[in-house]
C-alpha cells in the first residue's frame, strides 16, 4: 500500500510539474505576441506624423532662404532630426515584420556594382569627416533581388562603419566576385567588437558592450533586418572584427549574370 501511495504521489507531481511548464510556456508566448504587436502598432502610430513634419519643414525652409536665412540652420537641424527619428521608425516597423515573415521583397535583376557606387556616393555627399573610398570590378555582377532593400543593407553597414568609428576613421567599400558569388564588404578602422560578442551581432536588440563609446544612440536592429533581407536572397551576411581595430563586414549574394563593362 506505502509503495502504491509513493507512486501515485511520483506521478501526480510529476503531471503538476508538466502543467506548470506549459503555463509557463503559454505565458511566455504571449508575452512575445503581446511585444510584437506593440511594436507594429507603436511603429505604424509613430511613422504617420512624421511624413506631414517633415514636409512642413521643407516649406518653412524654403520660406526661410529668401526672406531670413539666417534661421535656416535651425530647420536644418530640425530636419536631421526628422531624419534620424524616420530611420528608426523604419527600423521598427521593419522589425517587427521580420519577426512574423511579412517583410516583402519585390525581385528584379539588380547590379551591384550600380547599387555600391549609388549608395557610396549618396554617403560621399553628405559625410566630410571620413574618407570612403570604393573599389568595384569592371564587370557588372547581376543578382536576382529587391534593390531597395540591398540598398537598405549596405545603407546600414555604412551608417555603422561611421557611426562606430573615430572622426577621419576611413571607410572602405567593395565589391569582387568570389566564384558564383559576388561579395560586398564595408571596412573601417572604428572600435571594433568583442570576440566573444560577434555571434549574437544579427539578433535583435543586440547591441556590443563597447557600442555606448560611439556616443550614438541606437536600438540594435539593424544588422537583425539586414540579416533577414540577406537571408531571403539565399545569401550570407557575416563580420570580421578586432577590438579596437575595426571591423568588416561582408554580404555574399548568387551572381545571376555577369555583363563586362565597357569604359567609353
Ligand atoms: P545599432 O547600431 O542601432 O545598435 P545594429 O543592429 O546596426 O544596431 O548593430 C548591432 C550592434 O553591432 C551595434 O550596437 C554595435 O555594438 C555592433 N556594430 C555594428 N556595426 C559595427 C561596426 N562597424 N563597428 C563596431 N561595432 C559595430
Amino acid at each position: 500500500i506505502i509503495g502504491r501511495v509513493w507512486s501515485f504521489r511520483d506521478v501526480s507531481l510529476r503531471v503538476r510539474a508538466e502543467r506548470e511548464r506549459e503555463r509557463l510556456l503559454r505565458e511566455a508566448h504571449e508575452a512575445i505576441q503581446v511585444r510584437d504587436d506593440f511594436l507594429s502598432i507603436a511603429s505604424h502610430e509613430l511613422k504617420t506624423p512624421l511624413t506631414p513634419l517633415r514636409l512642413s519643414l521643407q516649406v518653412l525652409r524654403q520660406l526661410l532662404e529668401s526672406r531670413q536665412p539666417g534661421m535656416l540652420s535651425r530647420v536644418d537641424r530640425a530636419l536631421g532630426q526628422v531624419r534620424r527619428l524616420s530611420s528608426l521608425v523604419n527600423d521598427l516597423l521593419d522589425a517587427s515584420c521580420v519577426g512574423v515573415g511579412r517583410l516583402e521583397l519585390q525581385r528584379a535583376p539588380v547590379s551591384l556594382r550600380e547599387l555600391a557606387l549609388e549608395v557610396s556616393s549618396d554617403f560621399l555627399a553628405i559625410s566630410d569627416q571620413h574618407p570612403i573610398t570604393v573599389d568595384a570590378p569592371d564587370e557588372e555582377l547581376l543578382v536576382l533581388g529587391d534593390s531597395g532593400r540591398l540598398s537598405q543593407v549596405l545603407t546600414n553597414l555604412m551608417e555603422n562603419a561611421l557611426k562606430y568609428s573615430p572622426l577621419g576613421g576611413a571607410v572602405h567599400v567593395s565589391l569582387v566576385r568570389d566564384g558564383a558569388d559576388a561579395v560586398l564588404s564595408v571596412a573601417d578602422s572604428g572600435i571594433g567588437i568583442p570576440k566573444e560578442e560577434q555571434d549574437h551581432l544579427f539578433e535583435r536588440f543586440f547591441r556590443a558592450r563597447n557600442a555606448p563609446i560611439s556616443g550614438f544612440g541606437g536600438l540594435g536592429m539593424g544588422l537583425y533586418i539586414c540579416r533577414d533581407i540577406v537571408d531571403r536572397h539565399d545569401g550570407h551576411i557575416w563580420v570580421e572584427s578586432e577590438l579596437g581595430r575595426g571591423s568588416t563586414f561582408h554580404v555574399s549574394l548568387p551572381i545571376l549574370a555577369t555583363r563586362t563593362f565597357m569604359s567609353t
